[in-house]
């Protein structure tokens, strides 16, 4: 294993996401233990030192598991610990406390190596930050019970400039980045700005939940072709991301003990610099090829939101574009069902024809609109 300096730890370049596990169950809940508990082994044996969990995971259960895991292998102090607060559920201050100190019961520990404040957004942000996050983490880190204190991101790069803005002792931030998303989200141009302001990022989904890992459409594959190393995809696009020295680690929420074998494989080579220019323009050639398969491109900036009877563009739209450029219908179809709610769907414009002056990228919001509740709803 490789390590790298994380707000001066040393931590493995490859971190283990608990938010994948094998599970027993459809609802993602009961963990296969013993098959869980195999892979973490495995990993720990292999030199990962770093575990990322959260309040969510696994409905609450991924925590505990690694809590007990933890105890029971007598490992905390040998592992770097990342939590998260859940930014969504604070509905007063004193919820600051109550969630995390039902964190370090549940993880057994006495403090959190990383905490992250999580999946922020515009909302949530504006939230906690108005009930004094900044000054509950001070205050937790002044008592040893937090070490480092970050966020994670899902939302615009307006917002995340804003949030790096508001505060000048955040230490890392975790966002989604890989060769696919240089302008999805925070993107690339947050990434550069993270570093340029001095916060670390950690890298989350660096495979994309898999879609950077499957068998791509031919133009692609021939492609991939063109690289005179021969790679698996999911080597390469681990490796895009260790190629770059400013990042420390990247997270890989693994399923299966394959996963874990693969990724280790993939970490022992990692070198910073391993492409030539030629092979990062291929990288970007695939990026573009995949783009050209969708009949547009909503890079997710919100300039047209809010939409006024409660439409979330950006993200029918994102759902849409990720199935005609992954093949991706079925998980495409379960996030428009699962995470959008009924009011915020596509059958609720009313085509009053505001949001589209708005889109820089000249898009026909109220035809792709319509285009994709056809596709993506499964009533
Ligand atoms: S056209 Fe549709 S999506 Fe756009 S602002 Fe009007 S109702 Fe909202
Ligand atoms: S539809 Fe246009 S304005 Fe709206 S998020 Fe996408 S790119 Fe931005």
């Amino acid at each position: 294993m490789q390590y790298r300096n994380l707000c001066g730890e040393k931590v493995s370049i490859l971190g283990f996401g608990t938010m994948r596990f094998p599970i027993l169950d459809k609802n993602q809940k009961r963990i296969d233990e013993e098959k869980a508990e195999e892979m973490l082994d495995y990993a720990i044996e292999n030199g990962v030192n770093y575990l990322d969990t959260a309040q969510p995971y696994h409905g609450g259960e991924s925590e505990n598991f690694v809590g007990n895991y933890l105890k029971k292998r007598d490992l905390r102090d040998k592992i770097f610990l990342a939590t998260k607060l859940p930014a969504w559920l604070i509905k007063e201050e004193a919820d600051f406390d109550k969630y995390f100190n039902e964190q370090l019961g549940k993880l057994k520990t006495d403090h959190i190596d990383f905490y992250l404040l999580h999946a922020l957004n515009a909302k949530s942000w504006q939230k906690i930050k108005d009930f004094g996050v900044l000054q509950w983490c001070e205050k937790k880190k002044a008592e040893g019970k937090i070490k480092h204190i970050g966020f994670s991101f899902h939302d615009s790069y307006s917002v995340f400039k804003k949030i790096v803005d508001a505060y000048d002792k955040w230490e890392f931030c975790q966002l989604q980045y890989n060769y696919m998303d240089l302008e999805f989200q925070a993107g690339e141009k947050g990434f550069e700005y993270a570093i340029k302001n001095n916060i670390e990022v950690i890298v989350m989904e660096p495979l994309r939940g898999g879609q950077l890992s499957k068998d791509p459409p031919l133009e692609i594959e021939k492609l991939w072709q063109k690289f005179p190393q021969k790679r698996s995809y999911s080597d390469g696009a681990l490796q895009w991301i260790w190629n770059k020295k400013e990042v420390p680690i990247l997270l890989s929420g693994m399923t299966i003990l394959q996963h874990v074998k693969e990724n280790i494989e993939s970490a022992n080579e990692a070198k910073i610099g391993i492409f030539s220019n030629e092979e990062l323009d291929l990288f970007e050639n695939i990026r573009i090829a995949y783009l050209k398969r969708s009949p547009f491109f909503c890079t997710t900036c919100k300039y047209c939101e809010p939409c006024p009877h409660g439409v979330s563009i950006s993200s029918v739209l994102g759902l849409y574009m990720m199935n005609v450029m992954y093949d991706d219908l079925k998980r495409s179809q379960f996030s428009y069902d699962f995470f959008l709610r009924e009011e915020n769907r596509a059958d609720k414009c009313i085509e009053c024809g505001e949001c589209e002056p708005k889109c820089p990228q000249q898009i026909e919001i109220i035809k792709w609109l319509k285009e994709s509740h056809k596709v993506l709803n499964k009533d």
